[in-house]
């Protein structure tokens, strides 16, 4: 690409992320967060100042609109140097060794791309949509393709207990031990924390420089994990994974970095983790379903007895009533896997179904 085109991309994103910033300030301030009354509000306005193509200035509104979905109770600011391509803004042109053609603020501009042979088989399918991304590297693309997943049938399921002494621990016996990534993460939260509090410029760039490393380790370390683990299961087998309350899963990004929280990096971890394990499997055609997480550590799988203090320790796992004994989390994938069997209907104390009362051990009562 030559230096013009490139600057034409780059003016775009920049006027990309300028509209979006605009139009939040505008949101904001009317307290306006519905994509069709924004559009009226803000449409023209976007189009006359910051000169972006109709499409764009649709994908700007888009962006704010999502971001304010959940919450809404500060301004939203745009820093990402990336604008959303749909495909009358972007096209891949295939006939001539992968061709993109870009709209601009300025026309169009045709590009050729650097792609390994793995990327070149994936772009020959359905191209969906695209992201282009402004970094110091240079400008990066993003491509959505659409490819048809696989129908399995499966009927047996899989617990699957994700967590941080151990990542990853399913009923079918794989584990993923979590020591060498909670010591990384230590590393990571602890960078973040002195960032927060002081440093000369020079020595910030550095901690944010090993923090963005140490991200970039943990984030293939859960893509290794939960490759592996979807390689691991059976044909005819499906995961079930409990269900997390829907602030914990939607918050899939980057990690907080907030240093008051430096425990909302395990948080993300785990979300990360639920999230690459849920679209691995649909990539490999796995049925996920997801089940309640309530008493999958305090259920004797051997009994059904449940007691809180059937869990001894964070590790270790001893039924009050028969004696079981196990790993805890083993037996948390062991009690998931039951729910997706259909429940436990082996416990039937009345006492035993409301959350947070004390359950007496079988028998004892
Ligand atoms: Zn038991």
């Amino acid at each position: 690409m030559d230096k013009k085109d490139f600057e034409k991309l780059k003016g775009t994103v920049d006027a990309f992320q300028s509209a979006c910033n605009y139009i939040s300030q505008m949101a904001f301030n009317k307290g306006c967060f519905d994509p069709i009354a924004l559009h009226a509000l803000v449409y023209q306005k976007v189009r006359a100042i910051f000169k972006l193509p109709a499409g764009l200035a649709i994908q700007a509104r888009n962006r704010v609109a999502e971001s304010y979905r959940q919450h809404r109770e500060k301004l939203h600011t745009f820093s990402r140097n990336s604008m959303a391509l749909d495909d009358r803004l972007f096209s891949l042109l295939r006939s001539r060794d992968f061709t993109v053609s870009i709209a601009t603020i300025k026309g169009r501009v045709k590009s050729g791309l650097v792609l390994g042979e793995y990327q070149r088989k994936i772009l020959e399918k359905p191209v969906k949509s695209a992201s282009l991304i402004l970094r110091k590297a240079g400008l990066f693309l993003k491509i959505c393709v659409a490819y048809d997943v696989p129908h399995k049938e499966a009927a047996v399921p899989v617990g699957v207990d994700v967590g941080i002494r151990k990542l990853l621990v399913g009923s079918n016996g794989f584990t993923a031990c979590g020591g060498p990534f909670m010591v990384r993460m230590d590393q990571y939260e602890s960078h973040l924390q002195t960032l927060g509090t002081k440093g000369t410029s020079s020595a910030k760039r550095r901690l944010k420089r090993l923090a963005r490393k140490e991200l970039r380790w943990a984030r293939t370390t859960l893509h290794q994990i939960s490759r592996r683990f979807v390689e691991s299961l059976k044909d005819g087998e499906y995961i079930a994974l409990e269900e997390l309350p829907e602030t914990k899963t939607s918050d899939i990004g980057k990690p907080c970095k907030c240093k008051d929280h430096p425990a909302a990096f395990r948080g993300w971890a785990i979300s990360r983790l639920l999230s690459m394990l849920s679209y691995k499997c649909a990539g490999a055609g796995v049925p996920v379903v997801y089940v309640s997480p309530d008493f999958t550590s305090q259920r004797c799988p051997r009994c059904s007895t449940i007691h809180k203090n059937n869990r001894r320790t964070q590790a270790l796992f001893r039924c009050v009533n028969c004696g079981f004994q196990h790993n805890a989390d083993y037996v948390a994938a062991l009690n998931l896997r039951e729910q997706a069997r259909g429940g436990w209907a082996a416990v039937s104390q009345p006492h035993a179904v409301h959350k947070g009362v004390d359950c007496k051990p079988l028998g004892s009562s």
